[in-house]
């Protein structure tokens, strides 16, 4: 399916299309409309695909179903086997995996090959869930016996976004399936081809046929997952605006379903805060991945006299260099949003320190350089609207009191940060900012394995967190059995 391999070939020209895999078989999707996948490094597409329609989304949740009574039996120890295998065949191929990641987004090589190994990092959760599924056990009253047992929703479907195309897949994939479920999975279709390369993988690693099948396509797509009745719960990751959409539609019919949306991240930073730490810190928040990250900084707060730190993330932005430490935007249609959205910051009067608009790693490539954008103000949409990419608003306040309100004040929750050298500052802003996700002194504060991730307020709709143990509760349904072998002499009301 996927060409082969060849470390020297950076310049991507194999063209391989988007298909559909349902029930072990490749298929194509039988929409009517082609979307061509453009490398955003230089401007050329490098696969197109079509839209499933609903009988596409239909087939698949057929052989989902199917496959679904053989997969629950196999003891959770065995479907975690496969997740064992799967990690063996991803190391062996982490080199192609890195590749495809990085052409087909857009993020450096230096970038993507951490996507696929915090990627896989999840896949050894799922590998650890035997130990941890292990349930309990308990007599709750004389020769009377309580249990608890997890046993998988059914047929589910995850719906991904553009900005990770390996990784987030796999925030689903390994619970979801150790729990004894079967999958659709929808990748996001600006990127759908590292999910092609996960379901060959999988395949290999001994998953049986049905057991995950991916569908491509966009918004009807999704539509027809969240309709569709013999789906019993759904997670999506993706923008806020979408996010709700579909958390909206799939409970309306009566789908378990968590839903993770944008964010607009804050980075608290105090006069006390320790240069080299801050300035590389705050840097590497909102320029990695090009600022495609929803851990990453949006706005910096900046509490009193900061200016020497602002100087020094602003020196450094300065030298980074399109094409070698910074990646292009995954999408035209994105760097015009970007650039749109700084032009019109400076029309209302903030000011551009550091311009990223015009950088270009690469003729044809879609290029935006890292963009600090200083004295935004509330009004200006800088300030609120999730710009995603290598762009830094810079909010000045007088009092730690003041930054906490207008991070309070903000919508989403996914992650927020404190820059400083004190315990006491560190531990108020921990207590009082309204996210998920805190950093002390760190800019992408992603809780790792098997902390669960997950943000809070318009960052995230339904319960829990999508990955670590809450993943594995999300994809499963407890049931208590409750037994009594032998009559006891003192009977109660359990008896
Ligand atoms: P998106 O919401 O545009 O798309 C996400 C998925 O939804 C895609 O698979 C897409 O095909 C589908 N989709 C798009 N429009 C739809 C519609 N109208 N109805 C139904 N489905 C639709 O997001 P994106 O641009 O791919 O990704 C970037 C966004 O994802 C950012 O907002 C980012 O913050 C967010 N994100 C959040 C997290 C998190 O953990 N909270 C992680 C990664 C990305």
């Amino acid at each position: 399916m996927i060409p082969e391999f060849k470390a020297s070939n950076y310049d991507f020209t194999e063209y391989i299309p988007a298909r559909n895999y349902i029930g072990g078989e490749w298929c194509d999707p039988t929409g009517a409309d082609s979307l061509e996948i453009i490398n955003p490094r230089f401007g050329r597409a490098m696969s197109s695909l079509r839209e499933s329609t609903y009988a596409d989304i239909d087939a698949a949740v057929t052989a989902a179903k199917a496959a679904l009574p053989d997969w629950k039996e196999w003891p959770l120890r065995e479907r975690a086997q496969v997740m064992y295998k799967a990690r063996e065949l991803m190391l062996r191929d982490l080199k192609e995996l890195t590749w495809l990641v990085s052409h087909e987004n857009g993020k450096l090589y230096s970038e993507a090959e951490p996507e696929v190994l915090k990627g896989i990092e999840c896949v050894e959760y799922g590998c650890s869930l035997p130990n941890l599924a292990a349930g309990t056990q308990l007599e709750v009253s004389r020769g009377v016996r309580c249990e608890v047992i997890y046993e998988p929703v059914g047929v589910v479907a995850g719906v991904t976004p553009f900005n990770f195309p390996f990784m987030v897949p796999l925030w689903m994939l390994p619970q979801a399936l150790v729990g004894g479920n079967t999958f659709v999975l929808k990748p996001s279709e600006q990127v759908p081809l590292s999910a092609l390369k996960l379901a060959e993988l999988f395949a290999e690693a001994g998953l049986p046929k049905g057991v995950l099948n991916l569908v491509q396509g966009g918004r009807t797509a999704v539509e027809a997952l969240c309709d569709h009745q013999d789906i019993d719960a759904l997670a999506f990751v993706g923008s806020t605006r979408v996010a709700k959409l579909v958390y909206g539609r799939a409970a309306a019919t009566g789908k378990r379903a968590l839903c993770l949306g944008g964010a607009k991240n804050h980075l608290i930073v105090v006069p006390d805060a320790d240069l080299e730490v801050t300035a590389e810190n705050v840097l590497a928040s909102f320029t990695g991945c090009a600022g495609q990250r929803c851990m990453a900084a949006a706005v910096m707060v900046a509490v009193g006299d900061v200016d020497h730190i602002l100087d020094e993330v602003s020196r450094r932005a300065e030298k980074m260099v399109a094409g070698e430490n910074i990646g292009p935007i995954t999408t035209r249609a994105s760097m015009d949003r970007i650039t749109g959205l700084i032009d019109e910051a400076e029309r209302m009067g903030a000011k551009v320190r550091v311009d990223g608009r015009g950088a270009n790693g690469q003729d044809g490539g879609y290029w935006v350089g890292p963009t600090i954008i200083d004295n935004v103000t509330s009004e200006m949409p800088a300030a609120s609207v999730e710009i995603f990419g290598p762009v830094l608003s810079v909010i000045r306040v007088d009092t730690l009191e003041e930054a906490l309100q207008l991070e309070n004040n903000d919508p989403y929750g996914n992650a927020s940060a404190v820059y400083t050298t004190s315990g006491d500052v560190a531990r108020k802003v921990m207590n009082r900012v309204s996210a998920g996700m805190c950093g002390v002194n760190i800019g992408v504060p992603v809780p790792r394995e098997p902390f669960g991730f997950g943000g809070w307020n318009d960052s995230k709709f339904g319960h829990g967190n999508i990955t670590g143990w809450d993943g594995f509760r999300f994809w499963t349904r407890p049931r208590k059995i409750t037994s009594k072998w032998a009559r006891q002499k003192d009977e109660n009301w359990m008896s």
